[in-house]
């Protein structure tokens, strides 16, 4: 007999293991105490998450599978999916022989929980295997995404010419990528799923698991099984792809989602494949390349083949010291609006309250505007992980660490980025149109209108000279400060403390 354990995050019914019907197999699926309980989640993630379980567990029945689901309210639970495990072995095998057999964890602290307690098998998922990264940049310093991702395409295949180069003769049209917004743009309506999560609501608060964030409105949009995610594929390709590189880097009034195709969570969960998505997203270009245009379908390619295998990668290559790492030692508490967003700087009122509100925001707010002014005020890279990975839909930790710490903080020295994701305001108001409606001035730099971003950006700037003066991305930064005059410097860096003694007020 084989008890086979599925993961929160593996719901994915073309895996191998249940083409066949087998009397010998059962299927476990836990809700576990301990999972829901190792960091607080946004309300709207746990219930995306046990509601998918929920399903999951339902289509395996209805397929003909043995299943055993334990919800949190099931007498025999022992809190831990480990616990569980071994519970249910015990239960199932009086008498008989029992297997055990789980899917390779993306978690590093899940594999560590169940090492040795049976055997791991491929979760069919990933295009490249734990390791490649690691090989790929075996002996050098750095690990450049752009040359990992060129092999990735050529390795796969994909948006190359007959002649196996480029298809547009480049393999980056990130430059065709970058308009800012236009309110006038129409943006397609959002796709929706229904469910009804009250009953799994009722036993979160049962079982008094904490969680923050918004509750519901009233439906639920998120998909909670294949189809519904194959349906919000389709609805991205139809109406999302054509605009996506243009708005990719947007930044809009009123819109959570612009030309952003919210998979992250089907992705996340397995229930889509990224090699689907990738096939999807380039036949619709071979098939209709006006409609779709090139730079739009490479730059949303090159997030899946590129980024998220890469930071995957990551992940793998440097755990477990990676959670560790604090390059600027930076140990500032996050301020008490990044739980609330009130906050009077517009565009962090809107990253974070429509966090808070849709568990939900695309990479440029995580990224430009929450990651931007973490670090320019020197927010402790733990605290901060920990509010990205409870409060998005799509948060877990591997890609979520290798984003928060790497990418955004650069509190790994260099290993994902060459230099720091930082901006004054300026940036922020080119791409959008939140300066507009902000109590502070974006072109103001010191008094008490002053755009917070400005004089933080030089102070981010001058205090970590020491670590960052060598890196030859930033050097300009330094020949521009040391151009300034004196007291105008002394003002900004004044300012900016002034700012960082007042944080819970701006
Ligand atoms: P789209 O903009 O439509 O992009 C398509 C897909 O590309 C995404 O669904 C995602 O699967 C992939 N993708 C895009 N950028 C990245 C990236 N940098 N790394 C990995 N995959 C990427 N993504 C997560 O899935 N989980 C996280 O916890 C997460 N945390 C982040 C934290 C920070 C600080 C930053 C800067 C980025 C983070 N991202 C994370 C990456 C990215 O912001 C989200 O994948 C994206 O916003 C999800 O929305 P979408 O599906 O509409 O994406
Ligand atoms: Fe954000 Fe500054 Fe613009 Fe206000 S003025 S929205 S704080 S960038």
């Amino acid at each position: 007999m084989i008890l086979r354990l599925i993961l929160g995050d593996q719901l994915n019914p073309l895996h191998s293991w249940f083409r066949e019907v087998r009397e010998d197999v059962v299927y476990a699926l836990f809700e576990s105490g301990e999972e829901l309980r190792y960091a607080p989640h946004h309300r709207q993630k746990m219930l995306a998450f046990l509601h998918g379980i929920q399903q999951f567990a339902h289509h395996l029945r209805q397929s003909g599978h043995r299943v055993e689901y334990w919800t949190l309210d099931d007498p025999r639970q022992q809190g831990s999916l480990r616990a569980n495990l071994e519970a249910l072995k015990h239960e199932l095998s009086s008498g008989t022989d029992l297997e055990i057999e789980y899917q390779e964890p993306d978690e590093y602290r899940v594999d560590q929980a169940l090492q040795g307690i049976g055997t791991c098998v491929p979760s069919e998922h990933f295009l490249t295997e734990r390791g490649t990264l690691a090989t790929h940049f075996a002996g050098k310093k750095t690990y450049l995404m752009e040359s990992f991702y060129r092999a990735m395409r050529v390795r796969h295949g994909v948006l190359l010419d007959a002649s196996g180069q480029p298809e547009g003769g480049t393999w980056n049209f990130d430059s065709d990528n970058r308009a800012s917004w236009d309110p006038k743009q129409h943006v397609p309506a959002e796709w929706r799923a229904h469910h009804d999560v009250r009953e799994i609501d009722a036993r979160l608060d049962r079982h008094e698991i904490p969680r923050w964030g918004d509750a519901l409105a009233d439906d639920f949009p998120w998909p909670c099984d294949r189809s519904e995610s194959l349906a919000l594929l389709n609805h991205f390709i139809q109406f999302g792809l054509p605009l996506f590189g243009r708005y990719q880097d947007a930044l809009a009034e009123g819109q959570d989602f612009l030309f952003h195709s919210r998979i992250s969570f089907a992705l996340n969960t397995k229930m889509l494949h990224p090699r689907e998505v990738i096939e999807a997203a380039e036949t619709a270009w071979r098939h209709d390349p006006e409609t779709y245009p090139l730079p739009a379908v490479e730059g949303f390619i090159r997030q899946i083949l590129g980024w998220r295998e890469y930071v995957r990668g990551i992940y793998w290559a440097q755990m477990p010291e990676y959670a560790e790492l604090n390059y600027f030692n930076h140990q500032r508490p996050l301020p008490d609006w990044m739980y609330t967003g009130k906050t009077q700087m517009r565009c962090m009122q809107v990253a974070v309250g429509q966090s808070l509100r849709a568990a939900y925001a695309h990479h440029i707010q995580r990224l430009m505007v929450v990651g931007n002014f973490a670090l320019l005020a020197g927010f402790d890279p733990r605290e901060l992980d920990a509010w990205y990975l409870g409060i998005y839909i799509d948060a877990l930790e591997w890609v979520e660490m290798p984003n928060t710490r790497g990418m955004s903080q650069y509190a790994d020295g260099g290993i994902v980025g060459t230099n720091p994701y930082v901006s004054s305001g300026a940036y922020i108001h080119k791409q959008g149109n939140h300066c507009a409606n902000c109590a502070y001035s974006v072109t103001e730099k010191v008094g008490a209108r002053a755009c917070p971003f400005n004089a933080l950006y030089w102070h981010f700037y001058a205090r970590n000279r020491p670590l960052l003066e060598r890196n030859p991305r930033v050097g300009m930064v330094y020949r521009t400060w040391d151009k300034m005059k004196p007291d105008h410097r002394e003002a900004l860096l004044e300012h900016a403390e002034f700012n960082l003694l007042n944080i819970n007020k701006l």
